[in-house]
């Protein structure tokens, strides 16, 4: 069954907000947290919850729950989040958030009485665009990083979380570990699009997650001086940019040398960026994943010795500080594999993207469930999934959700 799921050859609810948050510079989407994209994806969240006959509310932190039936403990809780990376696809976070509604509406056509709260839940900087800390509404939400921490972080304009929370109608004051709306979670399934190659070497429209690799974010300061691009001889530089450009090869170094590692520069920026201009500092983000913690933390003191001894002789200091950190997560076993099983034997999957998931595994039981990816591609414009395998997912929340209702 099928009806009103698809519209334009994709998840009708995906079509909905094909439009929001475009971005015509980088291509895909740029949806980033409290930004007008962002605030229009809340407002058809709401409308879409209101039209299953959902009470949405917006918690202390900024998360917005849609319950199915009245708040209250052990409800069971799908969703994700609405928020992209720069450029980001249109299935990172939106597919997830779908897929839960519409698994809602199915039960609800078929007069399906729920024996436990449900609500569709939708969680605030996911991926950490905007403000440098990935799961920044579920981190808050679960403790997982400190109210003072988070209300300290800036984005790109210098907005402080504090500032940013205020404009969207927060309390400032109230952010931070919410006891309540954590203790309601009886049970916590994402859904959400497959980042790597996994179900296609597997031939598979679904999975069930079985764990997360291990990953942080560290800030790469790379301190030069800044002078005249005519006036100052090659051999009087302490040019930061050059010194960049070769801790840069060293991370790839490091991650290289070590088994399943990945390190990432993604985004640098020059200070203070003019053409003729000796840059007096360069600052990078590494992202760095391994299989274990030990491994990671392994890595990223790799990392670090080899970028000192990239920037030896230049004239530059580099400076590498964690910005933060995601511990290996195991999603529980029992019931990953008692939901495989559900699903009919669907094949258990690990990951090296972090989710929400991951955060609040620690605090309440969690779970995922993986739809395949044909591309292999995410946090690209080119990440996909087709419209079957999307229905799979739907069918498989659907599934999961009625077996412990
Ligand atoms: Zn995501």
């Amino acid at each position: 069954m099928t009806d009103g799921l698809i519209a334009h050859g994709r998840l009708a609810g995906l079509d909905e907000i094909t439009g929001v948050g475009v971005d015509p510079a980088r291509g895909g989407y740029s949806r980033h947290v409290w930004t007008p994209a962002e605030f229009e994806l809340r407002e058809w969240f709401t409308a879409r919850g209101a039209r299953l006959g959902l009470d949405v509310e917006t918690d202390r932190n900024g998360n917005l729950w849609a319950w199915w039936g009245a708040p209250g403990p052990d409800a069971v809780v799908t969703g994700s989040h609405l928020d992209s990376v720069p450029g980001g696809g249109a299935f990172d976070g939106p597919l997830g958030v779908v897929s839960a509604l519409d698994a809602v509406a199915r039960l609800q056509a078929t007069g399906f009485q729920p024996s436990r709260p449900v609500a569709v839940v939708v969680f605030a900087e996911e991926e950490g665009s905007r403000f440098g800390v990935a799961c920044l509404g579920s981190r808050l939400l679960s403790g997982a990083i400190t109210a003072d921490a988070a209300r300290a972080l800036t984005d790109a304009d210098g907005v402080t979380v504090a500032e940013a929370a205020a404009a969207a109608g927060l309390a400032p004051q109230h952010l931070g570990r919410d006891d309540e709306a954590l203790g309601r979670i009886g049970l916590f399934i994402e859904l959400h699009v497959e980042q790597g190659r996994g179900l296609i070497d597997l031939g598979s429209p679904t999975a069930v997650a079985s764990s997360i690799l291990a990953h942080g974010r560290w800030r790469l300061r790379v301190s030069g001086q800044g002078n005249h691009a005519g006036a100052t001889g090659m051999r009087q530089r302490r040019d930061p940019v050059v010194a960049a450009a070769r801790a840069v090869l060293a991370v790839e170094q490091a991650a290289l040398a070590t088994d399943d590692a990945r390190a990432t520069v993604g985004r640098l920026r020059i200070v203070p960026g003019g053409t003729n201009v000796i840059a007096s500092e360069v600052d990078a983000w590494v992202d760095a994943r391994a299989a274990t913690d030990a491994g990671t933390r392994a890595l990223v003191a790799d990392i670090e010795s080899r970028v000192q001894e990239a920037v030896a002789g230049s004239g530059c200091t580099a400076e590498l500080v964690e910005e933060s950190w995601s511990g290996v997560v195991e999603f529980d076993p029992e019931l990953a594999a008692r939901l495989a099983g559900t699903l009919g034997g669907v094949p258990l999957l690990p990951t090296g993207a972090g989710h929400d998931a991951g955060v609040l595994n620690g605090a309440v039981p969690t779970a995922m469930v993986f739809v395949r990816n044909p591309t292999g591609v995410s946090h690209s414009p080119e990440e996909f999934a087709e419209a079957d395998d999307c229905v799979a997912g739907v069918e498989a929340l659907e599934t999961l959700l009625r077996s412990v209702l």
